[in-house]
């Protein structure tokens, strides 16, 4: 049996975070929950805390530094507060993988400390690479640190890759669910609510992902995701609609061949591979049933209704802070839609504007970065209350 592993769970008590603990939960000699951190949920962070009994806890909320503190005093674990708290507790020396599960440009910069520091990626926070992909995949090979994807179509990938990193790509299919609007039209989507938008048919995710699916801006961050991950130009990237979403995502080879994987929509198994890669691990997950699902079908996506597909696709070929200005604007955009300060047509409108009218660095440092999300949120919030739609 292997020793058992250290991890850091940046965002423990979101989506990923709470399964990465039911996976640590059931495999108690293979894991051990070293650091965790949360933004603002002190309650769920303290009971992690009480039941898995971490080195090291951050909230990142400083205001709730005092409760978690005497909530933990009676325990040896250390409490930190604050977001500089967080690239510090993912590069501790004691941890064996970080697993990078914080929404937003808010996961960079612990995921880039992680790999100064030398740390295997279990990589959830998608927008890592979007905003920043030039940068962290170069410390990440200077480094020698290995990225293993998290996102599900990703997994698949990395998974129909092994045993063939010799062997060229010709192209990926992502394949994207279609969101809870699949086959609606914008007269339609003038009038969705957040509610609406907040029910996903296959998947159960954190808000912020839960409205991506629903503009498809996941899938165009997937795309970008996808292309620093293996290497890819944006035009050997494919995306097929496919609403049952058993097949994770497919790999083309040059030959002509493609592979792909499946299974049912379960996010613990991608979580699971990244932190045992390149072993798998004996699960008790629900095993698919192919004669319950006697129709798997594909559809092309509607560029027309969802353009933040073409969106994300014209960013990558822009490259350079594109893709961190597309990034900023979408993360202000849905933050407006969930507080009901604006509507889900104006997601992708917000967004395009401010791709226009953002500055650009072609190749940009870490502070270009930091300056272009700061600049993309400004721009972001002034058109937040105006109907930028034309
Ligand atoms: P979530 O909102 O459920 O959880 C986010 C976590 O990050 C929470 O622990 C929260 O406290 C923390 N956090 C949020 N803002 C923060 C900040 N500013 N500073 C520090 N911590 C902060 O989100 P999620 O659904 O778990 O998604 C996490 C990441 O994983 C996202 O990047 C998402 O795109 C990606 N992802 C999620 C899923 C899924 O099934 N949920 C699937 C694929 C990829
Ligand atoms: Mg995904």
């Amino acid at each position: 049996m292997a020793d058992t592993k250290k991890i850091a769970i940046m965002g423990s008590t979101g989506s990923i975070g709470t399964q990465a603990l039911d996976i640590v939960r059931a495999y108690p000699a293979l894991l051990q929950a070293e650091v965790l951190t949360a933004q603002n949920n002190a309650d769920l962070l303290i009971k992690q805390a009480l039941e898995f009994n971490p080195n090291t806890v951050v909230i990142a909320d400083a205001a709730k530094y005092q409760y978690v503190k005497e909530a933990l005093c009676r325990h040896d674990i250390k409490v930190y507060a604050g977001t500089d708290a967080l690239p510090q507790v993912a590069a501790m020396g004691s941890i064996d993988i970080v697993l990078a599960a914080i929404v937003g440009f808010a996961g960079l910069s612990s995921t880039l400390a992680a790999i100064e520091a030398g740390k295997p990626i279990a990589l959830a926070n998608k927008e890592t690479l979007v905003v920043a992909g030039a940068l962290v995949t170069e410390k990440a090979k200077e480094k020698g640190v290995n990225i293993y994807p998290v996102d599900s179509e990703h997994s698949a990938i990395f998974q129909c890759l092994a045993g063939e990193f010799h062997n060229k790509i010709e192209k990926i299919i992502l394949t994207a669910s279609g969101g809870p609007f699949r086959g609606k039209d914008k007269k339609f989507l003038a009038g969705v609510t957040k509610e609406s938008a907040l029910k996903h048919p296959n998947w159960n995710m954190g808000a912020k992902i839960t409205i991506d699916s629903a503009t498809l801006f996941n899938k165009g961050l997937e795309i970008i995701e996808a292309g620093w991950l293996f290497g890819l130009k944006p035009e050997q990237v494919e995306v097929v609609v496919h609403p049952q979403s058993v097949i994770h995502s497919l790999v083309q080879f040059e030959d002509g061949s493609i592979k792909a994987q499946l299974g049912l929509p379960n996010m613990r198994l991608p979580i699971q591979y990244a932190l045992f890669y390149p072993q798998r691990i004996k699960s008790s997950f629900p095993r698919f049933d192919f004669a319950a699902y006697p129709n798997l079908t594909f559809e092309k996506p509607d560029m027309e209704a969802f353009p933040a597909i073409d969106l994300a696709c014209q960013a990558m070929k822009k490259g350079g802070t594109m893709p961190c200005v597309l990034n900023a604007a979408n993360e202000v955009a849905v933050n407006a839609f969930l507080r009901d300060k604006t509507s889900f047509l104006n997601i992708p409108a917000i967004v395009e504007k401010c791709m226009q009218a953002a500055s650009f660095i072609a190749k940009p440092a870490m502070n270009d970065y930091i300056e272009s999300d700061a600049e993309a949120r400004k721009l972001a919030e002034s058109f937040t209350n105006k109907s930028v739609r034309a």
